[in-house]
C-alpha cells in the first residue's frame, strides 16, 4: 500500500482488511467485531506516527509499524463500553457471554471501555473507568536524588538503597532449561503447545515478581518525597552494550524511570532529570574535583584532590539531587518574573529556596535522621 503512495489511514485499513477477511482470516468470524476495530484504529495511528516521523527527522527515528500475530507474545483486544456489561463480579463480553472475575470493580466511575488480554494461560480484563481526581497528602516536601543502577537498583540521597529482585537471573537456568526443551518439541505437536506454554508461564512468573516490586518501589517514593532528582539514563543506549543489557532489563531501569515520571504529578510531586552527561560518579562533592580513572568496578569513589571517601552510588546520588536543586533554582528562581504576579513567583522562589537549603543540607549529610548507614530493602 505504502508502495502505491497511499497513505493508509483507518479507513482504508479497514477496507482492505474486510476485502481479504473471509480469505485469509476466517477465524475472525468467529469473534466480535469490536476487536479489530481498536486494533485497526491503533494500526492507523502507528501509520501516521511513521509517516509523519519519515518527514520530519529524514526517515532516521521513523519506525514502521510491526506486525501482531495471534497467538504470539500477548494477545489482547479492545471493547468499547457499549460493547460489555459488568454485572456483580461477572462481565459479559460480546460473542462470549458471562466470564466469572476474580474481584469486583475496585472503582466507582463512568465506565470507558475495557481490553481482554493474555498471559501465558490466564486471561484479563482492564477496565478503564473515569474518576474523580482526589488530591493525595504526602508526607513532606523533601526532594530526593536517585542514582540508578545495576548493582544497586536505586540508591537514594538520604542513603537508602533498594535491590531489585533480578527475577530473571534467578530463572534464567530454569528459562533454558524449559526452552531448550521446547526447541526439541516437535513443530505442530500437543507437546510442542505444552512446553511452549511452560516457557510462557515462567516468563510471566519473572514479569510479575519484577513488576511487583517496581510499583511498590514508585509508589513508595512519590508518597515520601516532593521532589525526585534522577539521572536521564539513555535506558536504550546502555541496552545496545550487551554485556549490560540483560542486567539493565532484569532491574528494568526504563519502567523505574518511566513509572516515576507519571506518577509523581498524579500525586503532586515534580521529577526532575539532570542531563545524562552530568558527571554524577565522577565529580567530587565535597572540591568538585573530577576523578575520570573511576571505573565501574570501583564501589567507592576517592577524590584525587582532597581524598574525599564515600559510597560510589551515595555520592552520585548527593551530586545528582544538587544538579537537580541548581535546575529548580535557575528555572524557578528569584530573578524570574512570570505573567502569574508577584504572589505567585515569590511563593515558588521561596519553595524553591526551601528547597535547595533542605538538599544543601543532606548533601551535606548533616540531616542524619534517614541516613544512618545503609539500608537494604
Ligand atoms: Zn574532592
Amino acid at each position: 500500500m505504502l508502495a502505491a503512495g497511499e497513505k493508509p489511514n483507518v479507513f482504508v485499513l479497514k477496507k482492505a482488511l474486510n476485502a481479504i477477511k473471509g480469505e485469509h482470516f476466517p477465524w475472525m468470524y468467529e469473534v466480535t467485531k469490536c476487536a479489530p476495530e481498536a486494533a485497526l484504529a491503533d494500526l492507523g495511528t502507528a501509520f501516521a506516527n511513521y509517516l509523519r516521523d519519515l518527514h520530519r527527522k529524514g526517515g532516521r527515528r521513523a519506525k514502521r509499524p510491526t506486525f501482531k500475530k495471534k497467538g504470539r507474545c500477548r494477545d489482547s483486544f479492545y471493547v468499547s463500553n457499549d460493547q460489555f456489561v459488568i454485572e456483580g463480579q461477572q462481565i459479559r463480553l460480546p460473542h462470549i457471554g458471562f466470564v466469572p472475575m476474580r474481584e469486583r470493580l475496585r472503582c466507582d466511575g463512568r465506565i470507558m471501555g475495557a481490553s481482554v488480554s493474555r498471559e501465558a494461560d490466564r486471561w484479563f480484563v482492564a477496565v478503564q473507568v473515569d474518576v474523580e481526581d482526589v488530591p493525595i497528602q504526602r508526607e513532606n516536601q523533601a526532594p530526593v536524588g536517585i542514582d540508578l543502577g545495576i548493582a544497586h537498583a536505586a540508591t537514594l540521597s538520604t542513603g537508602k538503597a533498594y535491590n531489585a529482585p533480578k527475577s530473571l537471573a534467578k530463572n534464567l537456568r530454569k528459562l533454558r532449561r524449559l526452552s531448550r526443551g521446547l526447541s526439541r518439541k516437535e513443530k505442530g505437536s500437543r507437546n510442542r503447545q505444552k512446553a511452549q506454554m511452560r516457557v510462557a508461564r515462567l516468563h510471566r512468573h519473572i514479569a510479575n515478581i519484577r513488576r511487583d516490586w517496581t510499583h511498590k518501589l514508585t509508589t513508595n517514593l512519590v508518597r515520601r518525597y516532593g521532589v525526585i532528582v534522577l539521572e536521564d539514563l539513555a535506558v536504550g543506549n546502555l541496552m545496545h552494550n550487551r554485556h549490560l543489557a540483560r542486567a539493565i532489563a532484569d532491574v528494568g531501569l526504563g519502567e523505574l524511570r518511566r513509572q516515576l515520571a507519571y506518577k509523581a504529578p498524579a500525586h503532586g510531586d515534580r521529577v526532575v532529570f539532570v542531563g545524562r552527561f552530568f558527571p554524577s560518579s565522577k565529580t567530587c562533592r565535597r572540591c568538585g574535583a573530577r576523578n575520570d580513572d573511576l571505573t565501574l568496578a570501583d564501589r567507592i569513589f576517592v577524590c584525587p584532590a582532597c581524598d574525599h571517601r564515600e559510597d560510589r552510588d551515595l555520592h552520585a546520588s548527593r551530586n545528582i539531587l544538587r544538579e537537580g536543586l541548581r535546575i529548580i533554582q535557575t528555572t524557578e528562581g528569584p530573578s524570574e518574573s512570570d505573567a502569574c504576579g508577584q504572589v505567585a513567583s515569590t511563593k515558588r522562589s521561596r519553595f524553591a529556596r526551601r528547597l535547595v537549603e533542605a538538599g544543601r543540607a543532606q548533601a551535606h549529610g548533616k540531616t542524619p535522621k534517614e541516613s544512618g548507614g545503609r539500608e537494604y530493602v
